[in-house]
């Protein structure tokens, strides 16, 4: 029986990096996290007991650098790794390297990863143990006469994958024979490009087969459990979108039949630690893929409805201790569903958005009910150089229904501003009747595509007159707080500025908005104030009575008597009104504004981009020639030196060091030379 580490370091980032010290800091592990530069401020860095500097961002040079990790982790003095997930997770290599330096690495045996890093060697150990495999050719030989006859006797479709494979590269599904060469081609070229690698299996192409996982455990005295099956069917492009368990429908001997198999899998290859050996199930039979031999992303699903904390699980193992819990111990309770929500961009095939996450909201976490797992935090950046995962939303409920509502209504909670984001098509799926039926095969998304598609999901008629009217009201608003502030800069309280509203300035009781918005073009709102403090508001819609308050839990917008939550997110000109968790942007062509670009006016300098202040070099009253350096910013890591505009003297720096600022946002004004 070992005894529990007193300080580990974390070889990963973002979620997964927070996850893991959360739990080290519930059993009083002292945690060590290393961050690129691209994560110099990152909430893992932040979170960990110490944090050390690995490298520059390209993950090569810094999470992935073998060497970096193990002098960082011998230089901080902890006794083992936790490779989270990704980077280094599966890298035997890796492993021997923790062995060899004499730390501990939080995962199985080197031997074990690399028995199943080949699906094709994983393929042939399985069929040895006894578990069983799709129909398929997992052979040396690779010649396309032999590649064509093994696909003949499995019979077309059949699916092409490559043997080092991972993240659905080198996949290809082939109709028909005459295609196969082609295809074969293309799945080598792949393959060599993303793992060195151009060796092929063949499998026969299921139809409309789920993806069922089962969570294994074993540990160093030879025990080996399996804490039951997470149904991953709700996928894009073969990648897991929706994770949820139990798998619905599963009946207790099949469930038993493939936690079984699973465990012999494991057995196959003396596996310790955490692993998930992933099926392909269609109708009754299911078939071995793949295992995976680290902590999966999807595994909060599992510890919803298991009680358990399957990171606690590792740590024990690796230090020694045998299992927690024998299978008989093992029990499911309720139903787990999770979400993977991304910054990406449906519009653009979902691919990764990058950029500041300038307003974020999280649906508020509830004990055992709704847990969010996230690595970042408003005003981080999501970076082109990692995952661009946000957030993993997890809900529980007493059964699947309430689960499927939770998950709506945490959904509609979310408010993301900066990137595009995949909570449209999540929102879709969580609120579709097929999935609200357990209608789950690996073809959901692709057969329900028109209605899950964000493009089709217009707001209705009563959510439109809320975007229109909550952007206007914003913008009432602020010219209020704005000539309130005017009053109390100029200290005269007695100011007519003080207490007359902004509408009363053109005299006419009316004002009227310009706002432009995505293909409706430009429209103009008419706003009329009412002795009550709301708002008469002529709309696209018909005209409505409005207000906009805030309180302690947002803003409330009330229209003709029916009120409702939501949020308004503000950058410079343009505002994005969240509601239900869906994003509506609007850009106020305010007449009265002064040209937002670089140069304008000549006497001013603004931010080009929402930015971070990094260096201020000039003070009001400095005398200053053109083009002299005055303020260094910093945004998605690229340092931009603004400069003078002309010779002048500087009148007013409006920032400081580590501020935010926004896009057209006064930096420093100039008095000119006379
Ligand atoms: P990768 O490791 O590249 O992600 P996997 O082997 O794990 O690839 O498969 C990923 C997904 O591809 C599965 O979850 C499933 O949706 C689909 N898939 C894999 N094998 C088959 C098959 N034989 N028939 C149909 N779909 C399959």
């Amino acid at each position: 029986m070992g005894t529990m580490f007193r300080k580990i370091l974390i070889a990963n980032r973002g979620e997964i990096a927070c996850r893991v010290i959360a739990t080290a800091r519930r059993l009083g592990i002292a945690t060590v996290a290393v961050y690129s530069e691209a994560d110099a401020d990152a909430r893992h860095m932040r979170l960990a007991d110490e944090a050390w500097p690995i490298g520059p961002a390209p993950a090569r040079q810094s999470y992935l650098s073998i060497e970096t990790i193990i002098a960082t982790a011998r230089r901080a003095g902890v006794e083992a790794i936790h490779p989270g997930y990704g980077f280094l997770s599966e890298n035997a290599a890796f492993a021997e390297a923790c062995a060899a330096a004499g730390l501990v690495f939080i995962g199985p045996p080197a031997a074990a990863i690399r028995a199943m890093g080949s699906k094709a060697e994983a393929k042939a150990l399985m069929q040895r143990s006894g578990v069983p495999l799709v129909p398929g050719y997992h052979g040396e030989a690779q010649d396309l006469p032999i590649l064509a006859e093994a696909a003949a006797g499995i019979g077309y479709p059949v699916l092409i994958k490559a043997s080092a494979g991972g993240g659905g590269k080198g996949m290809r599904i082939v109709e028909q024979p005459e295609d196969l060469e082609a295809a074969v081609e293309g799945a080598k070229r792949e393959a060599l490009a993303a793992f060195g690698d151009d060796r092929v299996l063949i499998e026969k192409y299921l139809t409309r087969p789920r993806h069922i996982e089962i969570q294994v455990f074993a540990d160093t005295q030879g025990n080996a459990v399996s804490l039951f099956e997470r149904d991953c069917s709700i996928q894009r492009r073969h990648q897991k979108v929706l994770e949820e368990a139990p798998a619905p429908g599963m009946a207790p001997a099949r469930r038993r039949a493939m936690g079984e198999a699973a465990v012999a899998a494991a057995q196959a290859v003396r596996y310790v630690g955490a692993g998930t050996v992933e099926f392909i199930a269609e109708g009754d039979a299911f078939y071995f893929m793949e295992m995976n031999t680290r902590l999966q992303v999807e595994h909060p699903v599992t510890e919803m409805v298991t009680g358990q904390d399957l990171v606690e699980w590792q740590l024990r193992v690796a230090a020694g201790e045998k299992l927690p819990l024998t299978q008989d111990q093992l029990l499911i309770r309720g139903h787990a569903i999770e979400a993977r929500v991304y910054a990406e961009d449906p519009a653009r095939d979902f691919l990764p958005s990058t950029g500041r996450l300038v307003h974020l909201r999280q649906p508020r976490e509830q004990s055992g009910h709704v847990r969010v797992d996230t690595g970042v935090r408003e005003g981080d950046v999501i970076t082109q150089h990692y995952d661009p995962m946000i957030a993993k939303l997890i809900v529980w409920g007493e059964d699947r229904p309430t689960a499927v509502r939770r998950l709506v209504a945490a959904l509609s909670e979310y408010e993301v501003v900066g990137v595009a984001t995949n909570l449209g098509l999540l929102r879709a799926i969580a609120g579709h009747a097929a999935f609200a039926a357990a209608d789950l095969d690996t073809g959901f998304i692709a057969r329900h595509r028109v209605a899950l598609l964000p493009v089709t999901q217009l707001p209705d008629p009563a959510e439109e007159t809320a975007i229109w009217a909550a952007a206007a009201l914003t913008v009432v608003r602020n010219q209020d707080a704005a000539i309130q502030a005017a009053a109390r800069v100029t200290g005269d309280p007695w100011s007519p500025w003080a207490a007359v509203d902004a509408w009363r300035l053109n005299g006419d009781g009316y004002q009227d908005l310009r706002f432009r918005r995505g293909d409706v073009g430009a429209v103009t709102l008419r706003t009329y104030p009412l002795p009550d403090g709301s708002f008469r508001l002529e709309l696209p819609g018909g005209a409505v009575q409005a207000s906009l308050t805030e309180d302690a839990a947002g803003l409330l917008l009330v229209v003709n008597g029916v009120s409702r939550r939501l949020n308004v997110a503000r950058r410079g000109a343009e505002l994005t009104v969240i509601l239900a968790g869906g994003n509506h942007t609007l850009v106020h062509e305010n007449p009265l504004a002064p040209p937002r670009t670089e140069t304008a006016g000549a006497d001013r300098v603004i931010a080009p981009i929402p930015a971070r202040v990094t260096r201020v070099l000039v003070a009001p009253g400095d005398a200053v020639q053109k083009n002299a350096p005055l303020m260094v910013l910093e945004a998605m890591k690229m340092e931009l030196t603004l400069r003078a505009p002309m010779d002048g003297t500087v009148a007013q720096v409006r920032h400081a060091v580590d501020d935010m600022v926004d896009e057209g946002a006064e930096l420093v004004t100039f008095a000119p030379n006379v």
